[in-house]
C-alpha cells in the first residue's frame, strides 16, 4: 500500500498496485503547476488508486488539452492528472506520497525547456523532449 496526502491534509489517497514510468520532467507547464525545477511524477493504474478522503476538494485545470492536471483547492497541492486518451491510468506527482514508492525516477524528459537556474548533477539518460 502506497498513500498519499496533500499539504492541508484534506485529501488522502492510497495505490494498492506498482507505480511506473517513474521519470522527471522539465516542461515549463510541470515547471509553473510544481512551483519546482521540474515534476517527478510516475503512472499509476486507475483500476488501482483509491480516493481515501477529500475527492470533492480536487480541482481539475486542463493544462494542455485533454491533460486535466487535479490539486487540492485548499492548498494547492498537485494530486494527481487525468488523460482523456487513456483514462487507465493517472500521473502521479511523487511529491505528495507519504510512503516510499518503491521505483525512483530513472530518465529527465522535456529537457529542452529546463529551467535556467537549474543544473541537472546526476547521470540519467536525458530527453529534449519526451522519449520515444
Ligand atoms: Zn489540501
Ligand atoms: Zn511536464
Amino acid at each position: 500500500m502506497i498513500r498519499g496526502s496533500c499539504l492541508c491534509g484534506g485529501v488522502r489517497y492510497q495505490i494498492t498496485g506498482a507505480l511506473s514510468q517513474a521519470r522527471n520532467c522539465h516542461c515549463s507547464m510541470c515547471r509553473k503547476a510544481q512551483g519546482a525545477a521540474f515534476r517527478s511524477r510516475a503512472s499509476v493504474r486507475a483500476a488501482e488508486f483509491e480516493w481515501v478522503q477529500g475527492e470533492d476538494l480536487v480541482t481539475f485545470y486542463e493544462s494542455s488539452p485533454g491533460n486535466h492536471r487535479g490539486f487540492c483547492r485548499v492548498c494547492g497541492s498537485p494530486i494527481l492528472s487525468k488523460f482523456d486518451a487513456d483514462i487507465s491510468y493517472y500521473g502521479l506527482p511523487l511529491g505528495a506520497l507519504d510512503d516510499d514508492p518503491g521505483v525512483r525516477p530513472q530518465l529527465h524528459v522535456h529537457v529542452a525547456g529546463k529551467a535556467p537556474w537549474f543544473t541537472i548533477t546526476d547521470d540519467l539518460p536525458q530527453f529534449p523532449d519526451g522519449p520515444k
